[in-house]
């Protein structure tokens, strides 16, 4: 079963690269067919087996010879992966419950990479993308409050605790989330952090929940730290070079998502 998840995330992936860079030139997103950056011939239909057609061709155009960049097979494999992932956590054949769950993961783990791919090109976050993913959470979110309602009066029980629901604990964490970032922006007047991130927090918020958005922001900044001091060590970065900060909120994210418990009882062990 996980294989298929990873199939759907390469094509899925290779989809998200064109999307990216159709939402950068501002191209229409679904019709034209998609060409070579380079010379602009289209690219044949057998040239776009995601990864496998960049082994055949050698990371080279089929019409200019021009490298292909990395990105579109690291991106492919990345989003196999993310994939691969939700169908571990979240899908259950036999559960019908759990489509609607696996289906929303899917729609932000792609929403997340585009963001993260984004950003780490243009050092900006696509709001068009953002606001999307803040829609369909909370509509998700309200949902799955919905059905626990609604299950609850089955059995009986008319009452539910606000502060139980997950809608609740969701604008909570992207809330306080919110107010953390807009505060570290304002503060180094974008020079610690971009406004874009601090709009994106919000997102995470309500993807996560609370107490989970603060484990994703933790991780964000020692995966960031981690990869500055590499970066420096390896004369790659000044100190004062711009560095974007969403690639690391995303890849905290998903660390949240998938490892929380495991992450959390591994570094509660270490005191006890
Ligand atoms: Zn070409």
């Amino acid at each position: 079963m996980l294989i298929i998840f990873f199939i759907f995330g390469l094509i899925f992936g290779s989809f998200l690269n064109v999307l990216v860079y159709r939402l950068h030139t501002a191209e229409e997103l679904f019709l034209s067919r998609s060409k070579c950056p380079h010379c602009q011939k289209p690219i044949r239909w057998y040239d776009n087996i995601p990864v496998i057609s960049f082994v055949i061709l050698k990371f080279r155009c089929r019409d200019c010879q021009k490298k292909i960049s990395w990105q579109y097979p690291i991106v492919e494999i990345f989003t196999g992966l993310v994939f691969v992932l939700i169908g571990w956590k979240f899908f259950v054949l036999t559960d019908t419950a759990s489509w609607a769950s696996t289906a929303y993961y899917l729609f932000v783990a792609s929403a997340l990479v585009t963001i993260l791919v984004y950003d780490f090109l243009y050092l900006e976050i696509p709001m068009i993308v953002l606001w999307t993913g803040i829609f369909a959470s909370i509509a998700f979110g309200l949902y799955t409050d919905w059905m626990i309602i609604s299950q609850g009066l089955t059995f009986g029980i008319s009452k539910v605790e606000p502060l139980s629901m997950h809608i609740y604990s969701s604008v909570l964490a992207g809330f306080l989330a919110f107010v953390f970032f807009f505060a570290l922006s304002a503060g180094s007047r974008e020079k610690w952090m971009g406004m874009g991130d601090a709009y994106l927090v919000i997102f995470l918020g309500l993807i996560l929940g609370w107490p989970e958005i603060f484990l994703a922001l933790f991780l964000a900044f020692a995966i960031g730290a981690l990869y500055g001091i590499i970066m420096l060590a390896l004369k790659k970065k000044k100190m004062k070079s711009q560095v974007p900060f969403a690639p690391f909120l995303v890849l905290g994210t998903f660390s949240a998502i998938f490892f929380y418990e495991p992450i959390v009882s591994w570094y509660l062990g270490l005191f006890y």
